[in-house]
């Protein structure tokens, strides 16, 4: 059997000529699909009747009824190179063929009462349900599949693709039909029973079985068989091990059948809902748990293949399973062996993470059943501990409570997760190969868990400003990185939304604010207003659209805020979608989807899925350029330094929120992008000293890039330098820019060509001073007291009359603003009134010192005279 929808496709077309032995069967089933078509025909109100039926007759594929069974081959998962990664089988236990007798009466009867009531009664197709599903869709005004028979549904899994298209559908029915001609009920029902996907990879009872209960089909009680019936309609939703309380209330439904149908007793119901079956399923979970081995990338590329399955080929969760799991695939990865082995090795040393005097904590989950008297009992628990040693004698402690005296423990497990937790993304830019990740740290406890680096939605904090608004900025609106805003005081009313009073990361240091700063320094050291200032000019549609083009796929339109470039959403982004826009940048601007494989192959070497990236150009290459050479600020003397390492060429941005509840830093190098989060799964604050991450990133970075060249990030063509004064961002104005008190504020700076600044910088004034008071002369002040001397004087003034008197704002650069209005700021030295008392003091010096004059020059005539008397002597 090949489940190759390309494959049916062909015998589709291919199935002109009808056999002989099927003529009698078919002008039966015609009569009956004659009818079928004609309540369909009313439903949609199309078509002839007559052309729908012959179009069906003409394109059935061809099937061997008697050789429905599906083989399991074991699919592969190989790298680039074809070698193997990974055998796909969870153990041989995910595809056991049991047979009808082998499976209890009451499992069967919980799969029909739920999925096909009249199965035993009808011929394939059930009529009543059809209308049944009419009434509720025309009720309900929606076009939902509805009353698929089991027979369909073995139709279904096993030979159609699940298009949904109308034609699809008649063709099911005709098939379903057709198999009931050629099949028993029970034939037809152990089919069902063993290719049904029962969530966890599992297909069929007995693999399921296996997983949620570690026990035989033939073994599972009334209770037990309910759970398992109900995943069947949605594998995902009603999965017993990560939805338990779904699949409970389905499980309830289920059984409440059952009785209905009378398939159970009274007393058989009410028993089956009392027993305790999830406990046991959890536990069983671990035990498998603690034997499983794939890794975070291996259970991302299953997710990643059997999503493409249903999203883009159009096949049921069902068939996709099947496929990834017993369809012997070949699946390429994009994965590298060693980058893989580096980013494990630094994961797995302890000593890369806050120690446990720092933010460490312990989630501590502890199950174990024992046999009490004549009862198994099961408990469980989950704590957050400070330590190990807290969390082991946490597990004491409840074994205490838990057990009585003579109690026999059965079974006991635990895992201790350690805290904060942490992922990271290595992706090769060129290509949006994803090459190396990490979903966690500490002991992977079991297959698809949660992946913090593909799945977890967390704050990006600062490595947004580039994203949401520099980067617009420079593209749509024509920004240069010499562009200077204000760092002052910013408060913005928001119609509805109160007031907006953005701060700086640096506001518990010397200064509040540092003034007038360009787009480059706004980067460098992640200034906060700059960034929100640069959004609420740009406009936050602006910020927005370049992110949803960049890929991002989780913000929403509650996201468009004003605080957006500061990373605040209301959910947030995944880290493998924020480093690859980071990697967008570093590729000369042009986005490429990331991806964890490149291509599955069939058990018979044809292509199932050739794996096409989404491309496009998001940015000139001139801006990827410009904001390459700013983030290169960043690692050389901003806020990254700490994961710089030597030898390389390297950009970075850090990302803090809130109280350090998310740490995140991205970079790259003109070979690769990687990207780093840390935090703590349900995010609270983090008081360590915020470089950890920063250091594996650093750590891993460097291992990956050693032996390569180290080479300059190429420069497009298109880009020109000039010299601009940094506070101005226009050009220089000799003897007022170079004469600034602070030094010289010429820079040499990248532009696009055709964006240099041609205004000469009107920031820079010189004003004349008295030296003694540092302010303007009066006409009291000498003359050589004067002097000229160079100020700032801000396009858009301060207001000092709205600061708080007690507590002014700290402007790192408001000694050097000439003050706005000359009232009181004139020489206090030198007034009128001080004139006359510095008339009278030059007076009273002037008599003083000739008095002390005369007095010397008569000391000396005396001296003279004793001089002469002695040598007379
Ligand atoms: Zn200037
Ligand atoms: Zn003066």
């Amino acid at each position: 059997m090949n489940y190759s929808k390309h494959s049916n496709n062909k015998k589709i077309k291919k199935i002109k000529s009808k056999s002989n032995k099927f003529t009698t069967l078919i002008s039966t089933v015609f009569f009956r699909l004659l009818i079928l078509s004609i309540i369909l025909a009313i439903v949609v109100g199309a078509s002839s009747v007559i052309g729908i039926a012959n179009a069906i007759i003409d394109s059935v594929p061809e099937i061997n009824f008697n050789n429905m069974i599906p083989k399991g081959y074991t699919s592969f998962i190989r790298d680039q190179e074809g070698n193997v990664i990974q055998e796909l089988s969870v153990g041989d236990s995910n595809r056991i063929y049991v047979e009808i007798d082998e499976i209890p009466k009451h499992v069967r009867d919980a799969f029909v009462a739920i999925e096909d009531k009249r199965f035993y009664e009808h011929n394939g197709i059930d009529i009543k349900g059809i209308f049944r599903a009419m009434y509720i869709n025309i009720k309900e005004g929606s076009l939902s599949e509805g009353a698929s028979t089991i027979t369909q549904q073995v139709i279904k899994n096993n030979v159609l693709t699940s298009d949904v298209s109308f034609e699809r559908k008649i063709q099911e029915q005709y098939l379903a039909m057709k198999a009931e001609e050629f099949l028993t009920k029970d034939e037809i029902l152990e089919l069902y029973l063993n290719t049904a996907a029962l969530a966890q990879g599992t297909l069929g009872v007995e693999a399921a079985s296996k997983r949620y209960f570690d026990k035989d089909v033939k073994d599972l009680s009334i209770a037990e068989g309910a759970v398992l019936a109900g995943i069947t309609q949605n594998p995902q939703k009603y999965d017993p091990v990560i939805h338990p309380q779904d699949n409970k209330d389905r499980q309830k439904v289920i059984l409440k059948y059952m009785y209905k149908q009378g398939k159970i007793s009274k007393t058989q119901y009410e028993v089956a809902l009392r027993e305790k079956v999830y406990d046991n399923i959890k536990l069983v979970n671990d035990d498998f748990q603690e034997s499983s081995n794939y890794t975070y990338f291996v259970d991302e590329v299953i997710r990643n293949v059997i999503s493409d399955l249903v999203e883009l080929e159009g096949y049921s969760t069902t068939q996709a399973t099947n496929l990834v799991y017993r369809g012997g695939l070949n699946i390429y990865i994009t994965q590298d062996q060693e980058m893989q082995k580096i980013v494990d090795d630094e994961y797995a040393n302890e000593e890369n993470f806050p120690p446990f005097s720092d933010d460490y904590k312990a989630l501590l989950r502890y199950d174990l059943s024992a046999k009490i008297g004549d009862e198994v009992k099961h408990f469980g628990e989950e704590k957050v501990c400070n330590s190990d040693e807290e969390a082991i004698a946490y597990m004491d402690q409840l074994k205490a409570e838990w057990l009585p005296e003579g109690a026999e423990i059965i079974s006991e497990y635990h895992t201790i997760t350690p805290e904060p937790q942490s992922s990271f993304v290595l992706i090769d830019y060129h290509n949006g190969h994803v090459k190396a990740l990490a979903g966690g740290r500490g002991k992977k406890t079991g297959n698809s868990v949660f992946n913090r680096a593909t799945q977890a939605e967390r704050q990006p904090g600062s490595t947004f400003k580039v994203l949401a608004a520099y980067l617009p900025a420079i593209e749509k609106r024509g920004y240069t990185l010499a562009k200077v805003f204000d760092d002052s005081p910013y408060v913005i009313d928001m119609p509805g939304a109160g007031r907006y009073n953005p701060t700086n990361w640096y506001r518990h240091q010397k200064y509040d604010y540092w003034g007038l700063n360009s787009v480059r320094q706004g980067i460098k050291w992640s200034m906060n207003i700059l960034a929100v200032k640069t959004i609420f000019d740009i406009g936050i549609e602006t910020g927005f659209d370049m992110l949803k083009e960049l890929g991002f796929t989780t913000i929403t339109e509650q996201d468009k805020v004003l605080a957006l470039p500061l990373g605040g959403l209301t959910t947030g982004v995944t880290l493998l979608e924020l480093t690859n826009a980071y990697g967008a940048i570093a590729n000369h601007g042009t986005y490429i989807e990331p991806i964890l494989y490149t291509k599955v192959l069939n058990h018979d070497g044809s292509i199932l899925i050739d794996k096409q990236q989404k491309t496009k150009t998001v940015m000139k290459e001139t801006t990827s350029f410009l904001l390459t050479s700013a983030l290169e600020d960043v690692m050389i003397s901003g806020t990254g330094t700490t994961a710089r390492f030597p030898g390389m060429h390297l950009t970075g941005k850090t990302g803090t929120t809130n109280q350090s509840k998310d740490l995140v830093f991205v970079g790259y190098s003109p070979y690769y992008v990687g990207g780093i989060w840390l935090g703590h799964d349900k995010p609270e604050p983090m008081y360590h000293n915020r470089y950890y991450h920063t250091y594996i990133w650093r750590n891993i970075m460097q291992r990956v890039h050693e032996g390569l060249e180290d080479k300059p990030f190429e420069m497009p063509e298109g880009i020109t330098t000039a010299n601009v004064c940094s506070i101005s961002g226009k050009l220089p104005v000799a003897g007022l820019c170079d004469k600034d008190p602070r030094g010289s504020t010429i820079r040499a700076e990248y532009f696009a060509v055709g964006t240099v600044p041609t205004e000469k910088c009107d920031v820079h004034v010189k004003a004349k001073v008295c030296k003694e008071s540092g302010l303007f002369p009066t006409e009291f002040c000498p003359e050589d007291s004067l002097e000229e001397k160079v100020f700032t004087s801000r396009l858009e003034p301060l207001n000092p009359e709205s600061w708080d008197p007690a507590r002014p704002p700290r402007i790192k650069d408001y000694e050097y603003e000439l003050p706005t209005t000359m009232e009181n700021e004139y020489c206090d030295v030198h007034t009128e009134e001080n004139k006359g008392i510095k008339e009278l003091n030059d007076l009273l010096k002037k008599v003083g010192d000739k008095i002390k004059e005369d007095k010397e020059k008569r000391e000396n005539k005396r001296k003279e005279k004793d001089l002469d008397s002695l040598l007379n002597d």
